[in-house]
């Protein structure tokens, strides 16, 4: 596979190999698909939306709808207004959505349409609603796009004059459905009432039936969107995910946000608990959960200890992957995301600083063939992060766990999730797993143990 990297590092400040992140416009439609009834609309070429969409169906092993402007030499010269008006009108006649999200790509950001113009002009029908977020993907990741969007539908649909409602939004951070339940469940159990928003759970893994629905019973209602403005307060779980759509909404409507990291691993979890909690206390059997998981931590500590690994992803996860492997006991060696700022690194060596890792290298805005490059230099027991490792992992021998997005090349995961104990259990048993397992392959064999 890559066993020809070379060994030999050349910096490189113009040009990413093997990038370790997707464009803006990604991230957009997932954001969108988190919205109940909505068809996200890419404003470009057929190219990109084919991509986009494709990309996000290997992920989650569903079909992501999305429509396009279509482009063609015509509106790259003279501007998309008169696409993106046919295309309105289309899918408001034929797929029927209450709602179009529209999201800009690089052709029509470069020719610097003005979506804003164009949807105040528009004839749009009264009970229906098109939102915009400009998504150039020459600036930021699949990650910024998410955030815009839903920054997006907050500038359009957050309403300031919102009756107060009693509810604390819940932004939940790019990630699974199946984080997104584990996030609603925990929630249940706090007994908090809460509007999730983007939620793509029962969307993007709605169950199986006989018929097909083009907008599944999942995703935040366009009434729970506009009553965000009612909310008491906000918690954005990820900084990079929600910290501008939680900003956003406190502008715009005075809900004050605290923003909290992903809920991966203990310690994330703890302040997640604790702050959805506020007095009303945590129940037993998430008092329960966190005791179990603990269990696992210490019963499974000879096989983490000091155990080296690198970890690569979108920056929240990374955040908290890296965070989890801390309290496991192990050592992270390289540290990268795709997605560029400096937050990143500041967020990741603050963790590194608590647990007097002093050797860690800590990179954003990088891509994977440096970090291969790394690893040659100085091998890793462990890889935790996407499927684009999967090369590394066999030109180096060196297991993968797979998490974060994308992983393509495997099923179910997008259904189980990475966050809260339960999450933080699963992800404990994958690497466990993966490290005992090298143990079986390379021991010898009076050293090869049915009880471990
Ligand atoms: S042209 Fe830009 S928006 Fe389109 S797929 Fe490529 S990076 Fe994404």
């Amino acid at each position: 596979m890559l066993e020809l990297t070379p060994k030999t590092i050349t910096e490189r400040s113009a040009l990413r190999v093997n990038p370790c992140k997707s464009c803006q416009p990604v991230g957009a439609l997932y954001a969108a698909l988190g919205v109940r009834r909505c068809m996200p609309h890419s404003h470009g070429s057929q190219g990109c939306v084919s991509y986009h969409r494709t990309f996000l169906t290997r992920h989650f092993k569903e079909p992501a709808i999305a429509a396009s402007s279509s482009f063609t030499e015509g509106a790259s010269v003279f501007g998309g207004g008169a696409n993106l008006r046919a295309a309105v009108k289309n899918i408001f006649d034929i797929y029927d959505p209450d709602i179009i999200a529209v999201h800009t790509t690089c052709l029509s950001e470069t020719i610097g349409d003005d979506l804003n113009a164009y949807i105040l002009d528009m004839d749009i029908p009264d009970d229906k609603i098109v939102v915009h977020a400009n998504t150039p993907s020459y600036v930021g990741s699949h990650i910024t796009g998410y955030a815009g969007m839903l920054s997006g539908f907050i500038r359009y649909l957050a309403d300031r004059r919102a009756s107060p409602n009693g509810k604390t939004a819940v932004f939940p951070g790019f990630v699974n459905p199946g984080d997104i339940r584990e996030i609603k469940r925990i929630l249940h159990l706090l007994g908090l009432p809460v509007i999730v928003f983007p939620d793509q759970s029962g969307v993007m893994d709605a169950p199986m039936s006989n018929t097909y629905r083009m907008y599944p019973e999942g995703g935040t209602s366009i009434d729970d969107i506009r009553s965000l403005g009612g909310c008491g307060r906000a918690l954005a779980l990820g900084n990079f995910a929600c910290g501008q759509p939680a900003g956003d909404l406190e502008e715009k409507c005075k809900v004050a946000y605290k923003c909290l990291p992903l809920p991966i691993g203990m310690e994330a979890t703890d302040s997640f608990v604790t702050e959805a909690a506020g007095s009303g206390g945590v129940p037993q059997e998430l008092e329960d959960e966190r005791g179990r998981l603990l269990d696992l931590m210490l019963d499974a500590n000879p096989y983490f200890y000091n155990k080296t690994l690198a970890i690569f992803g979108d920056p929240d996860t990374v955040v908290g992957l890296t965070a989890f492997s801390l309290e496991l006991g192990m050592r992270p060696r390289y540290i990268i995301t795709g997605t560029p700022g400096d937050a990143f690194v500041r967020q990741t060596e603050a963790l590194l600083d608590k647990y007097d890792v002093t050797d860690a290298v800590v990179k954003a805005a990088a891509d994977l063939f440096e970090l291969h490059q790394w690893i040659k230099n100085g091998p890793v027991d462990l890889l935790l992060g996407t499927s684009y490792g999967k090369q590394i992992a066999k030109a180096e021998d060196i297991p993968l766990v797979r998490a974060g997005f994308p992983v393509l090349d495997r099923y179910g995961h997008s259904y189980m999730p990475i966050v809260g104990y339960q999450g933080a259990m699963r992800l404990a048993e994958m690497m466990a797993n993966a490290l005992m397992d090298r143990y079986d392959r390379d021991c010898a064999d009076e050293d090869m143990d049915i009880v471990m």
